[in-house]
């Protein structure tokens, strides 16, 4: 094992949740609905039917593509990519080739190193991202086969990665996080079981050379990648209908098992498209691929060039939220939350959303101590107290649950008697009527106390001390 590295590189494909379908008006809601009844002689792929591109399609695209730093291409086109399929009724689909949207992006996040959960920030390159049309569903039955054509058409989102990684848990912790910011973005479900994200990896293996020790970081191997002194492997091996994370992930480590298996056999990997059966956890063969497909791509000509605007790209590249992995940093650095804690809220926008907002309500109660962040996150992570019925009465039940820690009497009056005999003048002002400073009293014992009592309690007591 430790004589090859493995080089896995990503194709995943997102279906945009607009309205209408790419190229014409038909609803892109199919999921689920009677076969072929959002279909018409555009989607159909009918003599004559002209397509008409969908406006926030490409913006959508556009966004994600920017979500994941590619530098965009002012002047984009569409091209035709040629092959025959049942499910493709005009013979072509409609897709990008030369000048995708999106080009040369990064992705960074942690990744966890080993089981101890100790994390290291890696960097995986986008080599581009494009649109494209999805295609019809065949469904077999029996001894026949059906074709619907509801998704035929339907915006899809091609996402290719460099084969920037090597195990099947970096695999599925960036298809996590993708998955999370298509999300975020609000430009899709990403729903695998649905369909509406589908990912296939390629993997193929290196053969370790004797000046390849193993704790090489990553970026020095990607640089020899680049720079020619490490030519990649001659072959790919893709895996294709993967349906969950788990299962990418147990994919790619017994496609590597088996290849390495195969090579130290002094066999040759065959260069081919394998299923994943979800029952043994193994990879079976499909078809064997050609090295070069001959798609005929041409530009598509009942589509005009697409030039965007440098300042139409800036406000789009603007109104990007803060994406999960910005947010979980932020939420370590400015909460001083527990990373796991962190990584679980920042899984979902309206979780993370509420989970702000919990913490600014709470922390403006008085008898709350400042470090209240974490114990928010907490409640929320243990699911002690639900989020369904929203953020405030979230904070309702929060706070009739929350009890700071019960202080000893002597103490507390121990720390009372030491406020008042430092703060004479405070207790002089109360004295002749000015009630506000009985606040100030009570922070000063808050402090010392560091929050472990509550000011209600605090307050009733120094009131009854100094009372005249
Ligand atoms: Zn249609
Ligand atoms: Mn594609």
């Amino acid at each position: 094992m430790s004589n090859y590295i493995p080089i896995i590189g990503l194709e995943i494909h997102v279906e945009l949740a607009t309205r209408s379908k790419m190229f014409c008006q038909c609803s892109a809601d199919y999921f689920g609905k009677e076969p072929n009844t959002h279909v018409c002689p555009v989607c159909l792929g009918l003599p004559g039917a002209l397509p008409v591109p969908n406006k926030k399609a490409i913006e959508w695209a556009i966004c994600i593509a920017q979500a994941l730093g590619c530098h965009i291409n002012a002047y984009s086109k569409f091209d035709r990519k040629h092959y025959f399929y049942p499910d493709l009724p005009k013979g072509y689909q409609i897709s990008q080739y030369d000048k995708p949207f999106g080009y040369d992006g990064a992705v960074s996040l942690d990744v966890f190193k080993n089981k101890e959960k100790e994390y290291v920030e890696e960097t995986f390159r986008i080599r581009r991202v494009h649109l494209e049309e999805d295609t019809g569903k065949l469904i077999h039955g029996g001894d026949e086969t059906l074709v619907d054509f509801n998704r035929s058409s339907v915006p899809l989102v091609e996402i290719v990665t460099q084969p920037d990684f090597h195990s099947g848990e970096y695999v599925k912790r960036f298809l996590e996080e993708l998955q999370t910011i298509v999300r975020y973005l609000g430009v899709s479900d990403a729903d695998m079981e649905k369909g509406s994200m589908r990912m296939e990896p390629n993997i193929s293996l290196l053969p370790c050379t004797g000046d390849l020790s193993g704790d090489m970081d990553l970026s020095h191997l990607h640089a020899r990648i680049d720079d020619g002194l490490l030519p990649l492997p001659g072959y790919k091996v893709e895996v294709k209908n993967i349906n969950s994370f788990r299962f990418v992930k147990l994919a790619v480590e017994h496609e590597i098992e088996r290849q390495v298996a195969l090579l130290e056999r002094g066999e040759r990997v065959k260069q081919e498209t394998r299923g994943f059966d979800e029952k043994t956890g193994k990879t079976y063969a499909q078809r064997s691929k050609e090295d070069a497909h001959d798609y005929r791509y041409f530009p598509e000509p009942d589509i005009p060039p697409l030039v965007f605007d440098q300042a139409w790209l800036d406000s789009s590249l603007h109104a990007i939220p803060e994406l999960p992995h910005m947010r979980l940093e932020r939420y370590v650095r400015e909460y001083d939350l527990r990373y796991q804690d962190a990584l679980i809220l920042t899984r979902n926008r309206e979780i993370a959303d509420q989970f702000e907002e919990i913490v600014v309500t709470v922390s403006a109660h008085k008898d709350i101590p400042d470090s209240v962040a974490q114990k928010v996150a907490n409640v929320i992570v243990n699911k002690k107290i639900g989020l369904s019925r929203g953020a405030n009465a979230f904070v309702k039940e929060f706070l009739a649950h929350y009890k700071p820690k019960e202080v000893d009497t002597a103490i507390l009056d121990g720390v009372i008697e030491r406020v008042i005999v430092a703060n004479q003048k405070a207790v002089d002002d109360y004295k002749k009527g000015k009630e506000s400073v009985i606040m100030f009293l009570v922070g000063q014992a808050m402090r010392e106390l560091r929050g472990k009592a509550p000011a209600d309690v605090l307050k009733e007591k120094i009131v009854e001390r100094i009372s005249p």
